[in-house]
């Protein structure tokens, strides 16, 4: 065991502060790296909030899923990496590796998986701490190649945000000529977009923040629609064939679900923690459905990641040292980052 710098918040009203954690030294199939950024997800903030009730936070929290970093250790029995690699680690570090889920490459269903952090540690008991911090200790399996074209900070955030939305257009089939929604223009979002133009779909964003039009239309966007504009809306009836809900807060989703067309889908990866209301009318008509979305299986983040590399696709990013961890959590709130924070994580050695 060693110990590694670490920001950790201490209670649901606690702000992030620095401290110090345990890190298990690397077993022989394990992987050591030497965090250079990690993003921020709003589901760091749901958490370190404890906004959720079915997975209730365990404190200290030390959050951070969305992790680029360089390998320092490698045990005797990895085989994919060596010391100097760029590495990247997202939401999952184990998983039993033998259900059918883990079988299916689908180890984010697999029952015994373990997240990044808060997550019971079967090495050192408690649990897992994330990547707001100068180092961590992987499993290989869990440990991701970057394309080298792509830029670490920019890149971090694929982990998570990027292989969220990924997922979810591959398993629905977006591709050229599909008329696909994004509602909600932030960390996910903005992937999502930048997605779904990649695979040739025809992209229309849904946002309740007017001066995001821009932004949008730079990212990828076809067309730009305020979702609060009744009119603006009711032009979109009855005509998608996918929409990807990405919001953090309680929304109507049945404004939605009347936009799709017959047999379209609506997934939602949002994750505010009240139910939503679905009227079955809404999907009784057409045929619609609506389904959800747990980011992705470790073979697809790699797809994912070297489709980034092939189509050079980055997150947007404003990358922030880690002592505006705080600041950046309240502007996430309201919806004011373009479009993810990186935290550059060299910072926490000033501290
Ligand atoms: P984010 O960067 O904060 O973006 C959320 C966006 O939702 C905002 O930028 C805003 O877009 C919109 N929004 C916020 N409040 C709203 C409200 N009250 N009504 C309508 N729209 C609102 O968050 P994120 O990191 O992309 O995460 C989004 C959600 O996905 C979170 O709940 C997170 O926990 C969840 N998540 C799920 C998975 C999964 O595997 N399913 C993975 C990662 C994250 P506009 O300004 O354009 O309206
Ligand atoms: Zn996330």
């Amino acid at each position: 065991m060693y110990n590694a710098k670490a920001y950790s918040a201490a209670s649901a009203t606690s702000q992030l502060a620095p401290t110090m954690i345990p890190r298990r030294d690397p077993g022989e199939h394990d992987i050591q790296i030497e965090i250079l950024f990690c993003g921020i997800c709003h589901s760091d903030l749901h958490q370190v909030r404890n906004e959720w009730s079915v997975m209730p936070t365990v404190y200290p929290c030390i959050p951070g899923h969305e992790i680029v970093g360089r390998v320092t250790k490698v045990g005797s029995a990895v085989t994919k990496f060596k010391i100097g690699d760029l590495a990247a680690v997202g939401c999952l570090v184990d998983s039993d590796g033998n259900c059918p889920d883990c079988k299916a490459g689908l180890e984010q269903f697999c029952p015994n998986m373990t997240l990044t952090y808060n997550s019971p540690d079967v090495h050192l008991g408690g649990v897992t701490y994330g990547g707001y911090s100068d180092s961590i200790v992987v499993k290989e399996h869990f440990v991701l190649h970057v394309p080298s074209n792509l830029n670490p900070a920019g890149a971090a955030p694929l982990l998570c945000a990027g292989i969220t939305t990924y997922s979810p257009m591959r398993h629905w089939g977006v591709t050229k000529d599909k008329k696909v929604g994004v509602v909600g223009l932030g960390g996910l979002g903005h992937m999502a977009v930048k997605f779904a133009h990649a695979l040739g779909a025809h992209v229309v964003v849904f946002t309740t923040s007017p001066n995001k039009k821009d932004d949008a239309l730079r990212l990828g966007v076809d067309e730009v629609v305020v979702s609060h504009d009744a009119d603006q809306m009711n032009k979109h009836v009855g005509s998608f064939d996918f929409i990807l809900d990405a919001v953090s807060a309680e929304h109507d989703i049945n404004a939605y679900i009347q936009l799709l067309r017959r047999d379209g889908n609506i997934t939602v990866v949002g994750a505010p923690d009240n139910p939503h209301a679905v009227s079955a009318f809404g999907l009784l008509f057409k045929r619609r459905s609506i389904s959800g979305s747990l980011i992705g299986g470790i073979a697809e983040t790699q797809e994912m990641l070297d489709f980034c590399g092939k189509h050079n696709i980055t997150a947007d990013v404003e990358i922030i040292p880690i002592q505006k961890v705080n600041v950046a959590y309240e502007r996430l709130l309201k919806a004011d980052v373009k479009y993810r924070f990186s935290i550059d994580m060299t910072s926490l050695k000033s501290k």
